[in-house]
């Protein structure tokens, strides 16, 4: 099976090492977005026989392995294909620069590098786990007390949604395939209608991996499609037993809903959009602070401020300090040239997010894109100004704008900025910039932010994650759906396994049991 080319058939994805059929009449292309033209690949819906097929498939090749002995670990099959996807970095930048825009060398290389260090890394956190119970507590005769030890088993299928603006690290082979298929559980991905080309390689590269080692097809699959039906049937196929999704609030809530309403819920693990405010300090705020804005400013404007983790709210105290910080800023946001945005959808939404900011009481903007940006063009940043108090009159001002948009929030003094922080809805994460002079702030600030993010970072910007055994990528709603689990590092593995408890366990099934995935 390879990519899908020009000169074959549309394709509607690979479902268990076969080609999809589709559904005629729903064919689809794959853009340039730097020309902002069709490219002549074509893709079509996967048909809902696809959908089953694939997730029956998946649910054979979970049963197999968890009820025959296998000698393959789905460590050594995350692992071959975080190689395959090295070895192939070129062509999947080449295709993924094409449909995202994206900068081949400053982003998606890096990109490429870190969803296969996260599939090795899932692999090695199975590995790891299988080598110990989670907890035992040994039987205590006198009482009559069983013995017991917690295990864990994996859940079963998942299905796997993408979001547009990460084509590698969340995407079809992203942190959520590698922690499914780590955890032993085959996954039915869906490819993101923003790049199926790079889905699609992506895709064939998880299937020359399944293949390669022997394995039964259905451990992997991919559906192509653009609109809601491909998503839905995935998400109410009897045997899927989860659903990992990353992507727009309106969508994972849809998701959700549709799981919630099976005659068999299941969990639906959805990473959503992503507010992330940034507290200037007074004491920080008047503390010489070139390389604070221009850092700030690259942080909002990186990939066309396009990332879940853009710091798009700025929080600070409108003394003289603060608000020549904001001017600093607008200035030198108006010198920066951003990446085009990834969609004509994301492009509108843009400018309807700015618009709408615009219409809120209170609200200047400063510097801002306004009007319709034509496809390809580079996108001017939007800097929007409000007080605390409008901010508290109209929450909205702090929803997410996805692409190159701050919001500043001046606030009365620093009491108002700690009680502020209740009125910014919860997020990914949230970000301190302190100075000496304001360490009384910091325990306070502290205590209220760790109650409303799942990541809080004393100095530097929330746009770059370190991928490791600490990371919480997550957070209370909206920043995702399941605020006790995280989507990126060691512990993204925890969604898709679930614990057993076996009493009085005979010492020769102990291996057995630890044998988990
Ligand atoms: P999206 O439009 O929600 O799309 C994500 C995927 O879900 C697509 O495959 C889409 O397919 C499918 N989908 C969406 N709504 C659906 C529905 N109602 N029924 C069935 N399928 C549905 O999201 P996006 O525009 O790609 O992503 C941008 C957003 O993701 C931003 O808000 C960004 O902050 C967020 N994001 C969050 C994280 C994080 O980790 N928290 C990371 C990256 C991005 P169709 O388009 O075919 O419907």
């Amino acid at each position: 099976m390879s990519a899908a080319d020009s000169s074959a058939s549309p394709s509607a994805g690979i479902v268990a090492g076969v080609a999809a059929g589709g559904v005629p009449g729903t064919e689809f292309s794959a853009w340039d977005v730097r020309t902002g033209t069709a490219r002549s690949t074509v893709f079509r819906d996967a048909s809902a026989d696809d959908v089953d097929a694939a997730v029956t498939a998946a649910a054979r090749a979970f049963r197999g392995a968890q009820l025959e002995d296998s000698a393959l670990s789905p460590a050594t099959l995350v692992s071959a294909i975080a190689d395959a996807l090295d070895a192939r970095v070129d062509e999947l930048i080449a295709i993924a620069a094409l449909e995202t825009g994206l900068d081949p060398d400053a982003r998606l290389r890096g990109e490429v590098a870190r969803t296969s260090g996260q599939l090795r890394m899932l692999g090695a956190e199975a590995e790891r786990r299988s080598g110990a119970f989670l907890a035992e507590d040994p039987p205590v005769p006198e009482q009559s007390l069983p013995g017991l030890v917690l295990g864990q088993v994996p859940i079963g299928p998942v299905g796997v949604f993408g979001a547009s603006n990460f084509p590698f690290a969340f995407g079809v082979l992203g942190g959520d395939t590698a922690a499914a298929l780590a955890a032993g559980c085959p996954v039915v991905a869906k490819g993101h209608p923003a790049h199926p080309e790079t889905s699609e390689l992506l895709g064939a590269i998880a299937t020359a991996a399944v293949s390669e080692l022997g394995l039964d097809p259905g451990w992997f699959s991919l559906l192509q499609g653009r609109g809601e039906s491909v998503g839905s049937a995935i998400t109410v196929s009897p045997e899927l037993e989860a659903v990992a999704f990353t992507g727009s609030t309106r969508g994972g809530l849809a998701l959700s809903d549709l799981a919630a309403r099976r005659p068999r819920p299941i969990p639906v693990f959805a990473e959503l959009g992503g507010i992330n405010a940034l507290y200037l300090l007074p004491a920080a705020a008047a503390s010489p602070n070139e390389s604070f804005i221009s850092g700030l400013a690259g942080s909002l404007t990186n990939n066309g401020g396009q990332l879940c983790t853009k710091p798009g709210l700025l929080v600070l105290v409108g003394d003289e300090a603060g608000l020549s910080v904001v001017t600093e800023l607008a200035r030198v946001l108006g010198g920066i040239e951003t990446a085009p945005l990834l969609t004509g959808g994301t492009r509108a939404a843009f400018a309807t997010g700015v618009d709408r900011l615009a219409a809120i009481e209170g609200v200047s903007i400063l510097h801002a894109a306004r009007g319709e940006v034509p496809a390809g063009a580079p996108v001017p940043s939007a800097v929007a100004v409000l007080s605390s108090a409008a901010l508290r009159a109209d929450p909205s001002a702090a929803d997410e704008i996805f692409g190159p948009a701050v919001v500043v929030i001046v606030c009365a003094d620093a009491d108002d900025l700690l009680s502020v922080v209740e009125v910014i809805p919860p997020g990914l994460t949230g970000t301190i910039h302190a100075a000496d002079g304001d360490h009384a702030l910091l325990p306070p600030l502290m205590r209220r932010l760790r109650l409303r993010v799942g990541r809080v970072l004393f100095g530097g910007y929330p746009t770059g994650v370190r991928v490791g055994s600490a990371t919480t990528h997550g957070g209370p709603f909206p920043a995702t759906t399941t605020p006790w689990t995280t989507s990126v590092g060691a512990r993204a593995i925890d969604r898709f396994v679930r614990p057993v408890t076996y009493q009085n366990l005979p010492d020769s099934l102990r291996a057995t049991a630890l044998a988990w995935s």
